[in-house]
């Protein structure tokens, strides 16, 4: 009786909305390409957030969603890593995603059950019902191949990563300083570290694994990542999946201020800088970046959230933080770069932000889907990561595919202001930045071709919705 039913998914996101953003335009992909439908089962650890609650509410008919009841993290440490809050939201929550499950099963047939990259806990749930489990990583291919290669490094590697006196040899990717690596792993006593270890041990045990890039950005480890090879699961890159704008027409009567404010600006004149939906600056490091920004003369939209001084992730599982952002910056800075620059408090629609034409260069903590939308667009980056993989993100940024500056870190452990204008000056004006924005070019145009009618992303994308067609019917 199934055989004319729409085909379904479950996706079941662990708590951040950098994860929820490409997996909720995965399924929109499917079911515009492929007429699936899908229902996100969603754990959480408390009310969700404003921006949650508006990203959510707007989703198409065709995307369905559930809240799972919150779990108690009374009995957590404050200072407990991300990566062990977002595990544990997942493995408190097993009851009642097998609950989802089987009832999402009984009614509709699920096809297939889509996890992202800390998602593997509830893989059993969905093989007891004999739905087979893919994970969606949301990040980048060199990341993945990270996690594959992790417990091999586990077992071989003495001490801490960071000590390795020389660059790490992943599989794939072009070496590495053990402490270029992402969080999680510099320190091997933190629970966050057994969570990584638990959940790349996990990996080969997917049916499958999606990742959010494209051979053109990351063609070594994609290459890696396609051979097929004993345990390690068949991956599918079908990346950049980011979040779209709507049309130009709807901008036109735009209501929003940072659109408004580029609408009036000159073609590739303004930086946009944002820290994504986590992160936070010291409040020295804000003033710092406030000078440099002025210093350098340009044209500028910035993101601001209060300062957190020892918690990069600090806004991570809380964007409403509380307080005013703009009683941090230097004083009399608003009035001085009135004319030039635009601070916006909290959130911004980044997405339509980034592909407004009045927009030349975005100053990002390199956060994945971040990085995608900047690519998406052809917008050169500044890469200034602040926690969880985004020292890894930025290193390749920099060093490998070269589209992105890298100011440098001084020896109190901030950006001076002179480095920021530096930095900022030679992307938008300079001889370097001509360099990065050309190759930037070259990679929006490698995007739009993989995302294209017979582009690899697509036609892996396709490849794997039959398949997830066939065995629905069965
Ligand atoms: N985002 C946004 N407005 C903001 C900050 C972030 O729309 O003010 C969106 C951004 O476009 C991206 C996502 O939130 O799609 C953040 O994901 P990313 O992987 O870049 O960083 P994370 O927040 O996970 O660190």
């Amino acid at each position: 009786t199934t055989a004319h039913a729409p085909p379904h998914i479950a996706i079941l996101p662990s708590p951040g909305i950098g994860h929820l953003i490409p997996l909720v335009e995965f399924a929109k992909k499917l079911h515009h390409r492929h007429g699936f439908s899908t229902t996100f089962v969603i754990p959480t650890d408390g009310p969700l957030s404003a921006a949650q609650t508006t990203f959510l509410s707007a989703l198409p008919a065709a995307i369905d969603y559930i809240l799972l009841p919150a779990v108690n993290f009374d009995d957590l440490a404050a200072d407990v890593k991300i990566e062990t809050r977002i595990s544990l939201t997942v493995t408190r929550s097993l009851p009642s995603i097998r609950d989802a499950f089987k009832s999402l099963h009984q009614s509709k047939t699920l096809s297939a059950v889509v996890v992202d990259l800390f998602g593997t806990d509830a893989f059993d749930a969905a093989r007891e019902l004999n739905i087979p489990p893919y994970i969606f990583f949301c990040s980048t291919a060199m990341a993945l191949c990270m996690f594959f290669h992790l417990p091999t490094l586990d077992e071989t590697l003495p001490g801490e990563y960071r000590d390795a006196p020389e660059k790490l040899r992943i599989p794939g990717c072009t070496p590495i300083h053990g402490r270029d690596l992402f969080d999680p792993v510099q320190d091997r006593k933190n629970d966050a570290y057994k969570w990584a270890i638990h959940h790349a041990k996990r990996y080969k045990l997917a049916e499958g694994i999606l990742v959010n890039s494209f051979q053109e950005l990351e063609p070594g480890p994609v290459q890696f990542l396609l051979k097929k090879e004993p345990g390690k699961p068949t991956v599918y890159p079908i990346g950049p999946l980011i979040k779209m704008g709507p049309s130009k027409s709807a901008s036109a009567s735009e209501s929003d201020i940072s659109l408004k404010f580029l609408n009036d600006q000159p073609i590739g004149s303004v930086l946009y800088i944002s820290f994504g939906s986590g992160g936070a600056l010291s409040h020295a490091q804000i003033i710092e970046l406030a000078n440099g920004l002025e210093m350098s003369e340009q044209r500028f939209v910035w993101v601001v959230r209060c300062p957190n001084d020892t918690n990069s992730g600090a806004s991570y599982f809380n964007i409403q933080n509380s307080g005013d952002p703009l009683a941090y910056l230097p004083e009399g800075f608003l009035e001085r770069t009135r004319d030039l620059g635009l601070v916006v408090p909290l959130w911004a629609p980044q997405a339509r932000i980034l592909a407004h034409e009045s927009v030349g260069a975005f100053l990002t903590h390199c956060g994945w889907n971040s990085v995608l939308e900047s690519v998406v667009n052809g917008v050169p980056m500044i890469a200034w990561p602040l926690y969880a993989e985004q020292g890894m993100n930025a290193v390749m940024l920099h060093e490998d595919v070269r589209v992105a500056l890298r100011p440098r870190v001084g020896e109190n452990g901030l950006i001076e202001r002179d480095e920021v204008a530096k930095a900022v000056k030679g992307l938008m004006e300079g001889e370097e930045g001509k360099g990065i924005r050309s190759r930037m070019k070259g990679l929006k145009d490698a995007a739009a071709k993989t995302l294209g009618e017979n582009g690899d992303s697509v036609k892996l994308l396709d490849g794997l919705a039959e398949k997830w067609k066939s065995s629905g019917r069965k």
